[in-house]
């Protein structure tokens, strides 16, 4: 593998995204141990800062195609107080199934995808080794030990999936210090 090769490790929605905006004249190797493991498709929201990369990777346009437009939204606490809310802003809720498959979808050709596991970061030749390799990072480990590790907060979320998901639907979200349900 050449030096100025580029190792990306994970292909979430950060590998995916990263690997398509790195510079094409870099060889970059994409490294995903579930390859062939579908998303769960559970609503994923978009918030505008998330849009506007999409649209830098010419990706907004399917997306809102896709999703729903989220036209209001309100957080509560307990009592029904309202925490936070927004209206009418640049915020898509689409499957994350179909938002991981578009990202994947038409990867340009510097782009080498491995269907395979890393275990050691350290021994992948080339110039660069990016951790997109989620919570449990084994890059993250490789480089910082138990200083990388997650820390349990004391929240649980719990998620649901119902069958049509761009049905005009209203949900619900009660938060407080150290819990929220939704
Ligand atoms: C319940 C829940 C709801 C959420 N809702 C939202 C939301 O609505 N909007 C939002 O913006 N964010 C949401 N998030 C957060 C969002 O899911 C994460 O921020 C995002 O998935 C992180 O993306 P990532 O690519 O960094 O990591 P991941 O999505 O975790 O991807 C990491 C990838 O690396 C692969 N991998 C791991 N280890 C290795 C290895 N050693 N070798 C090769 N491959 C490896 C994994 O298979 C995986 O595909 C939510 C999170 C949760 C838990």
């Amino acid at each position: 593998m050449p030096e100025t090769d580029i190792n990306v490790v994970g292909a979430g929605v950060a590998g995916l995204a990263l690997a398509r905006l790195l510079p094409a004249d870099r060889r970059v190797h994409l490294y995903e141990s579930a390859w062939d493991a579908r998303a769960v498709p559970t609503v994923f929201g978009l918030w505008p800062p998330a849009m506007r990369a999409l649209d830098t990777l010419g990706l907004a346009a399917p997306v809102r195609a896709l999703g729903r437009h989220l036209d209001s939204a309100r957080f509560h606490d307990r009592s029904g107080t309202v925490l936070a809310g927004l209206e009418d802003r640049d915020v898509w809720l689409v499957s994350r199934t179909d938002l991981v498959e578009l990202l994947r979808g038409g990867l340009p050709a510097n782009v080498i995808v491995h269907r395979e596991r890393v275990d050691d970061p350290d021994a992948l030749p080339g110039a660069l080794v990016v951790g997109a390799d989620g919570v449990h990072s084994t890059v993250r480990r490789a480089r910082w030990g138990r200083a990388g590790a997650p820390r349990r907060l004391g929240a649980t979320a719990v998620r649901g999936v119902v069958d049509d998901p761009r049905r005009r639907t209203r949900s619900r979200s009660t938060g407080g210090r150290t819990r929220c349900s939704g």
